[in-house]
């Protein structure tokens, strides 16, 4: 499934779950982040570094997803098979987001990737 490893330095229990916040850091994600799935339709977007909030109204049991490419853009892949019609069938970063999908997630996107793409936030 990963093609790569996010950062060698993180035990191997907790590389999976790295959230990137800057070009060379990333942290456990933990909180509820590191429960959630990822999906190429997502429910549920990055605001700040870290913080996790609904794009839409989401159902009492709705699962909720994000996408990882709101977070990461680095030497990282992994395949999907989220199942939606929106589906990209691999998660590469957010440097490889077609512009589309980048205008849909505007106001959703982590802060060190408005950045360092000089994206308009709101
Ligand atoms: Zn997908």
């Amino acid at each position: 499934m990963y093609h790569g490893l996010v950062n060698d330095d993180f035990p191997e229990e907790i590389r999976n779950f790295l959230i990137t916040y800057s070009q060379n850091s990333s942290r456990d994600s933990a909180g509820i982040a590191r429960y959630l799935n990822h999906s190429c339709a997502p429910n549920v977007g990055v605001r700040g570094l870290f913080t996790l909030v609904a794009m839409r109204e989401i159902k009492i049991g709705e699962e909720l997803c994000w996408d990882y490419d709101m977070s990461e853009d680095i030497d990282w892949q992994m395949d999907c098979s989220c199942g939606s019609p929106e589906c990209r069938r691999s998660i590469r970063g957010f440097r490889f987001l077609p512009e589309d999908v980048r205008e849909k997630y505007r106001g959703f996107i982590s802060d060190w990737l408005v950045e360092k793409y000089h994206l308009k936030k709101d």
